[in-house]
C-alpha cells in the first residue's frame, strides 16, 4: 500500500508526475493551473511534440519537450521515470484532452506508482464527458468505450456484447468510419437514441441527434463527413425483445466466456455460465478456452 499525499507530506522526496489535460479545439478551455504546471515543470511528455510545441508557443512557454508516444511509450517511460527518481518535475500532454484517455499514459502512471512517485492529476477538457452533458442522453449512469474494434468481427463481438447494458454509451470514432460504425451499431442494437458530438469546442461544432436510422439517414446525405466525432448511444432501456436475448448468441465460445469475465466474473465461474447458456457441458467450454 502507499497513500500518496499530493500537496501535503511525502512531498520533495521523488519527482512528480502531472498528468494535464489540454484543449479539444478551443485554447481558451486551458486552465489556469495547467499552464502554471506547463511553466513549472522541468520537462513536458508529449504525444506529438510539434503538436504541443505550437500549443506552448501560443502561450509563450518554453519548457523543456520530450516525446511520449504508443509507438515509444516503452523505451520513454524508462528515460522518464529515471528523471523522475532524480527528482525532475514532469508534465505528461497528449494532443488534446486527458491524458490516457485513449491517449498514451496509463502505462506510465503504473510504472511511476509502482516507483512510488507521486502521480497528479491536472483536471480539464474531456471530449467525451463534454460530449455526454450536452447530448441530452442519461448522465446518472454512463460507460466509456474509446474505439470500437475496426474490423467486422471483433466490432460485432463488442456490439453484441453491449448491446444489453442500460448505461449511456461513450465512443470515439474517426470520421470516416463514423456512418459504418452506425450501421453496424443499427444491425446489432436497434433503433436508439444517438448523438454524434462533432468538433466540440470549435466553429463548426454541431450536435446531430436523433434515432439511430434518422442519423444514418442524414450521414449518407453529406459529401463527406469530416471533423471530429464523439459518438453517444442510449442504452439498452429494455423492451426490445430481439436486442434483450442473448447477448453472446452471435460469439465463438471463447468470446461468450471473455465476455463474462469482462463483466466481473472469475474464468472458473465463466466457463460454467457460458456452459449453462450453450447448455453444454462445461468440459467441452473449458477445453475450447484453454486451447486443449
Ligand atoms: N484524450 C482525449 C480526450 O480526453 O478526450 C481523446 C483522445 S482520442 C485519441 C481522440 C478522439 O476523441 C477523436 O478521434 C474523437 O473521437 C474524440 N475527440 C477529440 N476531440 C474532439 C472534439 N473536439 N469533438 C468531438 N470529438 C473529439
Amino acid at each position: 500500500m502507499f497513500v500518496q499525499s499530493s500537496f501535503a507530506g511525502n512531498r520533495g522526496v521523488a519527482g512528480e508526475l502531472y498528468l494535464v489535460a489540454t484543449p479539444i479545439g478551443n485554447l481558451g478551455d486551458i486552465t489556469v493551473r495547467a499552464l502554471e504546471i506547463l511553466k513549472s515543470v522541468d520537462i513536458i511528455a508529449a504525444e506529438d511534440t510539434r503538436q504541443t510545441r505550437k500549443l506552448l508557443n501560443h502561450f509563450e512557454i518554453d519548457t523543456r519537450l520530450v516525446s511520449h508516444h504508443e509507438h515509444n511509450k516503452e523505451a520513454s517511460s524508462k528515460g522518464i521515470i529515471q528523471w523522475l527518481k532524480e527528482g525532475k518535475k514532469l508534465a505528461l500532454v497528449s494532443d488534446a484532452g486527458m491524458p490516457a484517455i485513449s491517449d498514451p499514459g496509463y502505462e506510465l502512471v503504473r510504472v511511476a506508482i509502482q516507483h512510488e512517485i507521486p502521480v497528479i492529476t491536472i483536471p480539464g477538457p474531456n471530449a467525451a464527458l463534454s460530449a455526454l452533458i450536452a447530448s441530452g442522453l442519461p448522465t446518472d449512469k454512463f460507460i466509456f468505450l474509446g474505439f470500437l474494434p475496426r474490423d467486422k468481427k471483433p466490432l460485432r463481438e463488442e456490439l453484441n456484447r453491449i448491446k444489453v447494458y442500460p448505461e449511456t454509451l461513450l465512443f470515439y470514432e474517426a470520421p470516416h468510419r463514423v456512418l459504418k460504425m452506425i450501421k453496424e451499431v443499427h444491425e446489432v442494437m436497434g433503433n436508439r437514441q444517438i448523438v454524434l458530438a462533432r468538433e466540440l469546442t470549435k466553429k463548426y461544432e454541431e450536435y446531430i441527434r436523433g434515432s439511430v436510422e434518422e442519423v444514418i439517414g442524414y450521414l449518407e446525405q453529406q459529401d463527406q463527413v469530416r471533423g471530429e466525432f464523439t459518438v453517444i448511444i442510449e442504452g439498452n432501456l429494455g423492451g426490445d425483445e430481439e436486442v434483450m436475448a442473448e447477448w453472446w448468441q452471435e460469439l465463438e465460445p471463447v468470446a461468450h466466456v471473455e465476455g463474462y469475465i469482462q463483466q466481473g466474473l472469475t474464468s472458473k465461474e465463466a466457463i460454467k455460465k457460458a456452459a449453462e447458456d450453450r447448455k453444454v457441458p462445461k468440459r467441452d467450454i473449458y477445453n475450447l478456452y484453454h486451447g486443449e
